[in-house]
């Protein structure tokens, strides 16, 4: 496979933590398993968090993530394999003793208590004096935007509001590292939106490390500083969202972040530089501007994204990396049109396109024959 191009590189802040060489990772997932019976939720999953991450856990229902997640927190028993945070080994520690704190998707806040009791509470049951807990608690009922309302009760708040309770209340007690299970599930979209940027603006203020849980790609790619793509119990990639996105590692990653179209064909050219895939979808060989390692006829398949695909109703070379067909279905997105091309094989290619003028003349629609080509670096060879 072609280096990922290194964005240190180009980047003129300081380097992230996970891409030095030497970092030494604040959290250990050292080959965790956790069973239910005969049953695996999470199946040897090792992985290293840096501090001040924001790291994404993302998968779709049922794929293990609030399990490793509460085995962060102490919840929940490795069945093997163990967890280090700030290099101290949690095997065996409750809780209450880890350097954690975990805000529950449900906000579970105490109805009859105003929203500063509410903060407060944690504090005061340590035992901490009220001078000192009365200024903790107006400093971050004023960082999550609150100040103004600390002595209403949850029922005389928005979602979002209470959301950002529950916030407060896990921030007030400084954890070393925060964990968030789904925590803008109850939101609305704009809502969710706007507290996406909360969460980024807090985590930068307050130094301090996340790990979210969330089944909402989206979500992930805005928020993380890296995302652990996780099914059936496995974190199958580990990487920042950008490149999840461009150079997925599996079918299955590539299908689960954003749309796709997949060519399955067999390599019919490996050479240093370059690969040629011969797909039964397309008349076009496929060429791809890297080398894999790969058995001669190994099937691939070949990933191009939506955005990558050029359309137009003017012939263009599609001998290499380009196809005809027809307009199969429109729709107009605001922003973008998405557009469904069959081709002659009876393979349907999705593709959008950037809406950037007014003007409605010239525009693609229903039945316009087209022509369709890509760049050999839009491709990206899947083995898996
Ligand atoms: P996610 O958060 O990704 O949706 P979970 O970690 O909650 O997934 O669950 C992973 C799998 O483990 C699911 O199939 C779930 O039914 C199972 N599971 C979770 N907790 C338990 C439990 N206490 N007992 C038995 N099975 C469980
Ligand atoms: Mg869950």
């Amino acid at each position: 496979m072609s280096a990922f191009p290194n964005p240190s590189a180009v980047q003129t802040k300081s380097v992230p933590t996970w891409r030095q060489q030497d970092a030494k990772p604040f959290v250990q997932i050292e080959q965790i398993t956790k069973q239910f019976g005969q049953f695996t939720a999470v199946n040897s999953v090792s992985l290293d968090i840096y501090r001040n991450e924001l790291f994404c856990l993302l998968g779709g229902s049922g794929s293990g993530k609030s399990t490793l997640l509460r085995m962060l927190a102490g919840f929940e028993e490795p069945t093997s394999g163990r967890i280090l945070i700030d290099g101290v080994d949690m095997t065996g520690i409750p809780p209450w003793e880890r350097p954690v704190n975990m805000m529950f998707q449900s906000y579970a806040l105490f109805p009859h208590l105003s929203v500063e009791a509410n903060v407060a509470f944690g504090l005061k049951r340590e035992g901490i004096k009220s001078p000192e807990v009365n200024r903790r608690v107006s400093e971050i009922l004023d960082m999550v935007q609150l100040g103004h309302l600390a002595k209403r009760k949850p029922h005389m708040l928005s979602g979002g509001q209470r959301q950002r309770v529950a916030l407060a209340r896990a921030l007030v007690k400084r954890p070393k590292l925060l964990l968030l299970d789904e925590p803008l599930g109850a939101l609305d979209k704009k809502l969710r939106e706007e507290t996406q940027f909360e969460l980024m603006r807090l985590q930068d203020e307050l130094g301090i490390t996340f790990v979210v849980v969330t089944h909402d790609q989206e979500e992930a790619m805005t928020l993380a500083t890296r995302i652990g793509v996780m099914n059936n119990g496995e974190i199958v990639q580990t990487a920042e969202p950008h490149e999840v996105y461009e150079y997925p590692k599996s079918r299955f990653v590539a299908e689960f972040i954003g749309n796709v179209n997949l060519f399955d064909g067999v390599v019919v050219e490996d050479e240093r530089d370059s690969v040629s895939i011969q797909s039964p979808d397309l008349d076009a060989l496929l060429q791809v501007d890297h080398g894999i390692s790969c058995a001669p006829n190994q099937e691939v398949s070949v990933a191009i994204r939506p955005e990558k695909i050029y359309i137009s109703r003017e012939p263009v070379d599609i001998e290499v990396n380009g196809a005809m067909g027809i307009i199969s279905d429109v729709a107009y997105m605001g922003s973008q049109s998405v557009f469904k091309v069959r081709l002659a094989s009876g393979k349907e290619l999705r593709i959008t396109q950037p809406n950037v003028s007014r003007e409605m003349g010239s525009r693609l629609t229903w039945e316009d024959n087209v022509y369709l080509s890509w760049d050999p670096d839009s491709c990206v060879v899947l083995m898996s």
